[in-house]
């Protein structure tokens, strides 16, 4: 059985952290909170179980981005580096952009496309969600 080990960090490198394991939900999230923790029109997203993600250079800061939910990212240079919602208290969302490899795992899906700036035009043929990927675009 091989062990799928992840490294990356901030933009800076004050912040380093490490996954182990297999990441799922991967997906591209157009939300309005995404675009604007991140300062970009979409972030690409990958699941890993909180246990199986490690800080282990530098401290990364966390602000609450909405009612349940934490986003951490680096405090000296502003890099968004993960998501965690309080009903999924064991999983945690990493920016696949972060990888020091992000070209793998590429994501799967586009997620909150209701949410999608009008000039961002979807063309890679992989499935489109009007909200998360349990609900199909209409
Ligand atoms: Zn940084
Ligand atoms: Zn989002």
């Amino acid at each position: 059985m091989s062990t799928l080990n992840y490294v990356g960090g901030c933009q800076c490198g004050s912040v380093r952290f490490e996954t182990v394991g297999e990441l799922t939900n991967l997906c591209v999230c157009h939300c309005s909170d995404c675009r604007r923790s991140a300062g970009a029109p979409m972030v690409a997203w990958g699941t890993v179980a909180r246990k199986e993600f490690r800080v282990t250079h530098g401290r990364m800061a966390e602000y609450r981005s909405s009612a349940k939910v934490t986003r951490g990212f680096c405090a000296s240079c502003g890099t968004s580096l993960t998501y965690a919602h309080d009903e999924r208290a064991h999983e945690l969302d990493v920016t696949l952009a972060s990888f020091d490899a992000p070209e793998v795992p590429a994501p799967q899906a586009h997620v909150w496309v209701q949410n999608k700036l009008p000039w961002v035009v979807i063309s890679d043929g992989r499935p489109q969600f009007a909200r998360g990927s349990n609900e199909p675009a209409s």
